[in-house]
């Protein structure tokens, strides 16, 4: 049976985010030939709108309101809402990202609708899409479907592939106005911590450090690497709480979650609670000076040795390519 999808998509630095077109992917599917409506939510969003067709939209809604430039639960949770009871859509796929994995849940107990999180793969069969979640951080999946009311889901960032692109796919965008009153949150001032560089979550790259590095300076090798590689530099917990990093680079179970093509783990000791936000990472190459440190059951690659004489190699050899 097709359905009418809504996909919440998510600006970053006013660029569509990477996790909008995958979650279009899905809508997609999930559709199975209906009607794929993406919402785009803003101050003054109309200019991104073209790209959403290339990557699989049907049609646009849009919501233009000054309440929406930077994300409050309030504010976005109201105005999805109003879309959500303009449009009735059947399914509605969000990023799982720090605004989805907020506002996701409040829509599901408003709607009263089943929600699935975290999804790293789908699958139709027989008419239904069934959703693959990871468990015990990464060690085991499930596959859910939901049975009956509006099917939601939110999607981990850089697992599931995006359409191919088709320019010259267009459709009808849908202004829709907002009435959002009571907002509890009012932000005064975004410091950001890691400003510039890749997107640690949807990188397809990541250079990370632990306490092997030493200090704060010893992550400017790292940081060579993966400039070098137009990737981002993540971190264990240890190179956090030693103060060689800011917290906001934590990967793992209590940081974020992340599956770039290719994990570099420099000193690195591969703690289950790091491995959690790194195992599913397509390649993983471990850097480490001891050759029984745990990383190295799950590593694809390993070099044993000293990291501040590997990563300067391999910046100097990746340089030359
Ligand atoms: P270490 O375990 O100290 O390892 C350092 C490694 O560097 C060693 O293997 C050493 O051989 C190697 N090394 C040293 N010098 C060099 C060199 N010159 N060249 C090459 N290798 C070198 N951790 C996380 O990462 N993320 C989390 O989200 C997280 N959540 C946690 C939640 C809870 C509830 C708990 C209890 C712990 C959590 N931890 C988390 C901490 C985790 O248990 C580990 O303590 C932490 O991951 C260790 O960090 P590390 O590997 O950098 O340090």
């Amino acid at each position: 049976m097709t359905k009418k999808v809504l996909v919440v998509t998510e600006i970053k630095d006013q660029e569509l985010r990477q996790v909008s077109f995958e979650a279009l992917a899905v809508g997609h599917e999930l559709s199975a030939g209906g009607e794929v409506v993406a919402v785009l939510l803003g101050e003054n969003v109309d200019n991104l709108t073209t790209q959403l067709f290339h990557y699989g939209a049907d049609r646009v809604v849009t919501v233009n309101d000054e309440k929406l430039k930077d994300y409050t639960t309030d504010a976005y949770q109201q105005a999805l809402l109003q879309v959500i009871d303009k449009e009735s859509p059947e399914g509605i796929i969000l990023g799982h990202t720090s605004i989805g994995k907020d506002v996701s849940p409040r829509l599901a107990m408003k709607l009263e609708a089943g929600l699935i999180s975290d999804v790293t793969a789908i699958e139709s069969e027989e008419g239904e899409v069934i959703f693959t979640r990871p468990l015990y951080s990464g060690k085991a999946f499930e596959k859910k479907k939901i049975k009956e009311g509006i099917v939601m889901a939110t999607i981990r960032p850089n697992n599931i592939a995006p359409l191919e692109v088709d320019e010259s796919k267009t459709g009808d965008v849908t202004p829709v106005s907002v009435d959002i009153k009571d907002i509890r949150t009012i932000i005064k001032e975004i410091v950001r911590k890691t400003s510039e560089g890749v997107d640690l979550s949807e990188a397809k790259i990541v250079v990370a450090g632990g306490r092997g590095v030493k200090g704060t300076e010893g992550f400017k090798p790292l940081q060579e690497l993966a400039r070098v590689l137009n990737g981002a530099v993540g971190a264990s917990r240890g190179a956090c709480d030693a103060e060689y990093c800011d917290y906001s680079l934590q990967i793992g179970q209590t940081g974020k979650v992340v599956t770039p093509d290719l994990y570099i783990a420099c000193g690195i000791s591969g703690a289950i609670q790091h491995v959690a936000g790194m195992s599913n990472s397509k390649v993983i190459v471990a850097i480490n000076k001891d050759p029984e440190a745990p990383i190295f059951d799950i590593a694809d690659y390993g070099i044993v040795g000293d990291l501040f004489e590997i990563v300067p190699l391999l910046t100097e050899e990746l340089k030359k390519v």
